[in-house]
């Protein structure tokens, strides 16, 4: 089990539906969020940096933090290993930062498993045409990575039933949107909040110190 004070929030979706894009925008805007950069044997796509889109590790290196339980949970998709960081996400956590995780589904459940009140989020693409016509025009994976992540993506979506919150990527604006409420409207809940409202509370005269 992981010890947290800061919330977590897991976004899934098929390749292509949009996560990248609304995460960059969400964790731009919202203050206290932070994006849980994964461990990965991908090689990088055009634009992408070391340490702050993922770290890139060789086969070697992934074993060797598998080994040392240096995971919290790890996949395989698309014939390549991701996983996401012990150590980095609990010195978040301890921060009382809010993190968001971008992950697919197995690696989604075993979270929830780990920290059973982390906030489900699955973004849907508008239909299946979208989806083909995003990943093309990313234009940064190959014809077969293509492929193989359209196949995938049906598998990924009928997982949707383990979430949260749905939100259709149609429009950027109305997604964005609604992602950010979301996450505000969590750290609004009563349980996140009961701290601070005693505290509030606890600078105000004792009742019998009032005058009626
Ligand atoms: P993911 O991270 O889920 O794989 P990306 O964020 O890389 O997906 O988005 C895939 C492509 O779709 C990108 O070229 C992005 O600019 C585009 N895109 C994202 N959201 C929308 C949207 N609402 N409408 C049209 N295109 C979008
Ligand atoms: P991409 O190669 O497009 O960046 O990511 C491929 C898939 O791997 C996406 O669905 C993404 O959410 C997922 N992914 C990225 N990092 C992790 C991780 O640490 N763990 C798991 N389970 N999935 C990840």
């Amino acid at each position: 089990m992981i010890r947290h004070t800061g919330n977590v929030f897991v976004l899934s979706a098929p390749s292509g539906a949009g996560k990248s894009t609304l995460r960059e925008r969400l964790i731009q805007n919202i203050r206290d969020l932070t994006f849980s950069i994964s461990y990965t044997t991908r090689s990088p796509r055009a634009g992408e940096v070391d340490g702050q889109d993922y770290f890139f590790l060789d086969n070697p290196t992934f074993d060797r933090m598998l080994a040392e339980g240096g995971f919290v949970e790890w996949v395989e998709v698309y014939g390549k290993r991701y996983g996401t960081g012990r150590k980095w996400i609990q010195e978040r956590l301890d921060a009382g930062v809010d993190i968001l995780l971008d992950i697919e589904t197995v690696g989604a459940k075993n979270v929830r498993e780990e920290i059973p009140d982390a906030v489900m989020i699955f973004l849907l693409p508008p239909d299946a045409e979208a989806l083909s016509r995003r990943l093309r025009g990313r234009g940064k994976d190959s014809e077969e990575q293509i492929q193989m992540r359209l196949r995938y993506a049906r598998h990924e979506m009928s997982e949707f039933g383990h979430y949260d919150y749905l939100v259709v990527n149609g429009d950027l604006e109305t997604a964005y949107r609604q992602m950010e409420s979301i996450i505000l409207a969590t750290r609004c809940r009563r349980e996140r909040m009961m701290p601070i409202a005693q505290r509030i509370l606890d600078s105000f005269p004792a009742l019998d110190q009032v005058q009626r």
